[in-house]
Order: structure tokens, then sequence, then C-alpha cells
């Protein structure tokens, strides 16, 4: 009586462990790739900077906020003046850890 119940306790053990096992097998190997890809695409000298700044309108000088990102640095962005809907160039440039933009009429 006693040896049934045991091996009816090892049974239920070991179905358990491989359920658990088949559960995360996809997971882990996931997020390595991300942290792969992150790696990747980020480069090593430059750290990632993300912010809004506040640039005045060349038009009608009313300041309104941008997105800019350390991967526009030295790019030119247009985006329409939030006031008065003109167009307005927007010239990106990082400098020590922050992110400085130059909006110019396009
Ligand atoms: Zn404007």
């Amino acid at each position: 009586m006693k040896s049934k119940a045991g091996k009816k306790a090892k049974a239920s053990k070991t179905q358990k462990t491989s359920g658990a096992r088949k559960g995360r097998a996809p997971g882990p190997r996931d997020k390595v790739l991300e942290r792969v890809l992150s790696e990747v695409t980020a480069e090593p000298q430059t750290q990632h900077l993300e912010q809004w700044v506040q640039v005045p309108c060349p038009y009608c000088g009313e300041e309104f906020e941008v997105h800019a990102t350390s991967e526009q640095d030295g790019q030119t962005m247009y985006e329409d003046c939030h006031v008065c809907c003109r167009p307005v160039a927007l010239l990106v440039h990082a400098e020590e850890g922050e992110l400085h933009v130059e909006a110019h009429r396009s």
C-alpha cells in the first residue's frame, strides 16, 4: 500500500515539471533576442536621448514643443507650427547629453 502511494506522488511531480519546462522555453529566448537587438541598434559612443524641446516659431514667435531623439542628430525635420500651422524646419543637434532644436523658416 505504501509503495503504491509513493509511485503516485512521483508521477504527479514529473508531470508538473515537464509542463513548466514547456511553458518557460519560448519566454526567455524572446527576451534575449530583444536585448541583442537593442544592443546592436544602440551606438556605443552616443547614448540614446529622447526629449520634448520647446522651440519658438520663426513665423509667429509662439513657442511649441517638438519631440526629438538622438537619432535625429544633425538632421532637419519638418513640422507645422502648432499655432499658425506654417511649415517649420527643425534642425536637431545633440550636445553634452542634451538635445537642442533650431527652428528655421522652410
Ligand atoms: Zn507659428
